[in-house]
């Protein structure tokens, strides 16, 4: 580990701020200084991204699909010392280490495939008709990369939101080139999955400055690269604070750039009253495995649930308390986290007619109590901060007197990236204006089930009305993730040999196109 910036091919240090990581079991700093990245590094990032997008344009497209092979295969041979720093950086186990690691992979080899095949481009061909009155040209389009793309990365996701995670993978494949923000929480993870990143560029061929990663603990490094003009657009991963922050920015341009920024969510649980009776305790065990996974620590975490009030809700609500507070508390990815953690709780328990139960006696140094509030529907409605995401082991269940109240409080909800409905088909269609409203609420919707753990495949949408994204067509997770990171240009009466190969009459790549 060296503590330095990957610019381009270069590791670069000419910065006097440094900062470590942090390891939340042991409490306390972990040994490599970080230097952040200065002005001079930064412009150097950009501009050798810059030069790359251009080179990028006449290198095949398979080429650069076995570059995001090389890179799954040099994080495999990596992978232990990888997941040694990734724990000492964020307290999360070894168990969810390795399966963030199989998803990473996962994604490079599906976005290595879909480059391979070259239809994500959706080349659209309109033929010239000479005759018709008036005549019309010959159009032909196609989706190109954007341009050099800026990522950050979230804490929680050291390794599948972070350095090659999501959205620099979708964007390599777009053939954007990528400057990584690293996360400073896990800066040595950053590190060391960018040297497997520069490696597999080199072996693969690809330009210097494909890809850079930045160190940056204060927001300057992130700042500057996002006001940068030769920076094409923004993929960010964290809290809606941050994204709203950098969305701001890139709008105060004077050329603005899309900031796909994927944010926090409380991802509301709505359990149909019949159903509740016959479920209590398959649901509740749900719930409670699904809040307390990885410490709360999930964009997905389920962190609202209403219910009728009624007997069954009662003992619903006493049988999930129960095994919640029966698990260990774990430990959560920092002390600035657990600090946050315990200030929004805080405040949150002040609430006036709000009950809540949570983990006593001892437990582990920076880990989260567990905790379970309850507030009727009224003083929900009447307390609409009570919407607001507290990241860690916390949910709030609101009991509503009926559905229509339960509607009345999603009526005035944010965007979230999810809902979850409980109950039998025959209640969920007694029901149909409550399934009508959350799809203009949310992303996905999931049935009998929770939020936590997103399948990555193409039907996967992850993200959601403002607050859970800033743009709420396009995905996070899955390969139209890439439509991010592209933008369609069409060619009229483009001479056939000056067309892109993907376009051109022969179809020499023989690949699926639209024509009419
Ligand atoms: P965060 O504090 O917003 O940090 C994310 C990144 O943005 C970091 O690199 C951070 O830099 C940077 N940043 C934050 N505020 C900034 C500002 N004002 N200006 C410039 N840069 C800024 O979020 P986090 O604590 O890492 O992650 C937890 C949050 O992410 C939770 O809310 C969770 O729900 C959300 N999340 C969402 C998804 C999703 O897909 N929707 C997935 C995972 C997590 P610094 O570290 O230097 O502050």
């Amino acid at each position: 580990m060296t503590g330095k910036n990957s610019v381009g091919f270069n590791f670069s240090a000419l910065g006097t701020y440094t900062f470590q990581t942090f390891n939340p079991v042991d409490n306390s700093y972990n040994e490599t200084l970080f230097v952040e990245a200065v002005s001079e590094e930064i412009e150097e990032a950009v501009a050798l991204a810059s030069n790359a997008f251009e080179e990028l344009k006449g290198i095949s497209h398979l080429k650069r699909a076995a570059f995001l092979e090389q890179i799954a295969i040099n994080l495999n041979e990596n992978e232990a010392q990888i997941l040694a720093c990734n724990l000492n950086e964020s307290g999360l186990t070894l168990e969810r280490a390795r399966i963030e690691m199989k998803r990473t992979l996962f994604q490079l080899t599906s976005f290595s495939e879909l480059v391979k095949e070259n239809n994500w481009r959706e080349p659209s061909i309109d033929r010239a008709n000479p005759d018709r009155i008036p005549s019309k040209p010959d159009l032909r389009k196609l989706l190109v990369g954007i341009g050099p793309v800026v990522v950050f990365g979230a804490s929680n996701f050291p390794l599948a939101y972070s350095t090659i995670g999501g959205d620099s993978v979708a964007a390599l494949a777009a053939g954007c080139p990528v400057i990584v923000k690293s996360h400073p929480l896990h800066a040595g993870t950053g590190e060391l999955v960018a040297h497997c990143v520069i490696d597999a560029a080199k072996k693969s061929g690809m330009p210097n400055g494909i890809f850079s990663n930045l160190n940056g603990q204060r927001f300057e490094v992130g700042n500057q690269l996002v006001m940068h003009p030769l920076v094409k657009a923004v993929g960010f991963t964290g809290s809606i604070k941050g994204g709203r922050a950098l969305f701001d920015l890139a709008n105060q341009r004077p050329e603005p750039i899309p900031v796909f920024a994927e944010m926090g969510s409380v991802n509301p649980v709505i359990i149909l009253p019949n159903s509740l009776e016959k479920k209590i305790d398959e649901w509740s065990t749900m719930y409670a495995d699904s809040m307390s996974a990885s410490c709360g620590q999930f964009c997905t975490n389920p962190g609202l649930l209403f219910s009728v009030k009624s007997n069954a809700s009662d003992v619903f609500i006493k049988q999930l308390t129960k095994k919640l507070l029966h698990k260990e508390a774990q430990t959560m990815l920092h002390p600035s986290i657990h600090a946050s953690f315990n200030r929004l709780k805080a405040d949150r328990l002040e609430v006036e007619d709000l009950l809540y139960f949570e983990k006593e006696g001892e437990i582990g140094v920076n880990s989260g109590r567990q905790t379970i509030a309850v507030v009727s529907g009224k003083v929900f409605q009447e307390n609409p901060s009570l919407e607001e995401e507290i990241f860690g082991p916390f949910s709030l269940v609101v009991e509503c007197e009926s559905m229509n109240e339960i509607i009345a409080c999603l009526k005035n909800l944010n965007g979230q990236l999810t809902a979850s409905v409980l109950g039998e088909v025959d209640e969920m269609n007694e029901h149909l204006n409550l399934l009508k409203l959350l799809q203009n609420k949310v992303g996905r919707i999931v049935f009998n089930g929770v939020p936590t753990g997103v399948e990555v495949c193409p039907s996967m949408h992850h993200g959601g009305p403002y607050p859970a994204s800033t743009d709420s067509r396009f995905t996070a997770v899955g390969v139209d993730s890439i439509k991010r990171f592209a933008r369609p240009i069409a060619f009229q009466n483009c001479p056939n040999e000056l067309l892109p190969l993907e376009l051109q009459e022969s179809n020499p790549l023989n690949i699926n196109r639209r024509e009419g």
